[in-house]
């Protein structure tokens, strides 16, 4: 009877141990469930609108949920075209799909879009005074470079200013596909207009854009403004009609993402910078720094800064994609 009871209360015990560790074990399972579901919360991706055209690197996989593998939506072959319609900082990107929301890892993209982009920031910290012909066999000359304006209100100089929405540039159309070709990186250098544009012409970029701030004896002047050569240039004929579009999507596109006043395409043939070029530019004149709101806004507002940063991108894509 004795070891009968024994056995018993061993068997209960034993059964008792055991349950408490199953209900532990499914509590414990429990709570990592909750903690995966707050971080995948928390970690879902922000996705930023962009608008490209990207090609697969391998055939893979399209998903219906960013982080869901299991939710597939599409198999696309290599080198297929697809229609980026976002971006996400963690690497996911999003597409459209016949006429479908998916997602894929940026890594399964080709980065490159088949469009290079030469980007000069107008200036550097000293001027050079000696004089250059202002185009290929012209007679009148102009300094190489000057040290452009500054803000009347900040104090920034505008080759400081140039060099920053420069770089923003480059990181934005490197996000958006393209190969970028950077004509300064610092502010002590010494490069004439014309040897800016026979940089972007080596190069042979598919586009050359020259980012600058205006100055206007009248601190009520504002507004943003393109620079295209003439339709009777003596110096660069082949890319007058190019370079005219070019500066007049860029001009809208930047106006529409800046909400900055449209100057409208000035048309010149006085830019050496312009003259020399063999490939399609434009100058932007983003605002000016003779006005109190535009000088500070420019220098010294982050979120104007992506805006014009954006809207110089847009009007890229807009001449490459016609869109
Ligand atoms: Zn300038």
């Amino acid at each position: 009877m004795n070891a009968q009871k024994n056995n018993q209360i061993k068997k209960r015990k034993f059964l008792f141990i055991g349950m408490a560790a199953i209900a532990l074990l499914l509590l414990s399972a429990g709570a990592i469930c909750s903690f995966q579901q707050a971080y995948a919360e928390e970690k879902a991706p922000v996705f930023q609108q962009v608008k490209q055209t990207r090609y697969l690197k391998e055939t893979s996989w399209l998903l219906q949920k960013p982080e869901s593998r299991a939710e597939k939506a599409a198999k696309v072959k290599k080198s297929s075209k697809i229609q980026v319609s976002g971006t996400s900082e963690s690497g996911w990107i999003r597409v459209i799909h016949e006429k479908k929301t998916c997602y894929i890892k940026s890594a399964k993209l080709d980065v490159y879009n088949g469009y290079l982009v030469a980007i000069d920031a107008g200036h550097q910290r000293k001027g050079n005074p000696s004089k250059e012909p202002i185009g290929p066999g012209a007679k009148a000359k102009k300094p190489k470079v000057s040290s452009g304006a500054t803000g009347n209100y900040t104090g920034i100089p505008e080759y400081k200013l140039t060099l920053k929405m420069a770089k923003k540039l480059e990181t934005e159309l490197k996000a958006r596909g393209y190969k970028v070709k950077m004509i300064r990186t610092k502010h002590d250098v010494n490069l004439s207009n014309s040897q800016r544009a026979k940089i972007a012409n080596k190069a042979k970029a598919d586009a050359f854009i020259r980012i600058h701030a205006n100055s206007s004896e009248s601190s009520g002047v504002s507004g943003a403004l393109t620079i295209s050569p003439t339709k009777k240039t003596p110096y660069c004929k082949s890319i007058y009609k190019e370079s005219s579009r070019l500066s007049k999507v860029m001009l809208s596109r930047f106006c529409k993402a800046t909400g900055a006043k449209n100057r409208g395409v000035m048309y010149t043939d006085t830019m050496s910078g312009i003259n020399w070029s063999k490939v399609p530019v434009t100058i932007v004149e983003m605002g000016f720094l003779s006005n109190k709101t535009e000088d500070r806004k420019m220098n010294k507002s982050k979120t104007y800064q992506k805006k014009m940063t954006c809207g110089m991108a847009d009007g890229i894509d807009a001449y490459f994609h016609r869109i």
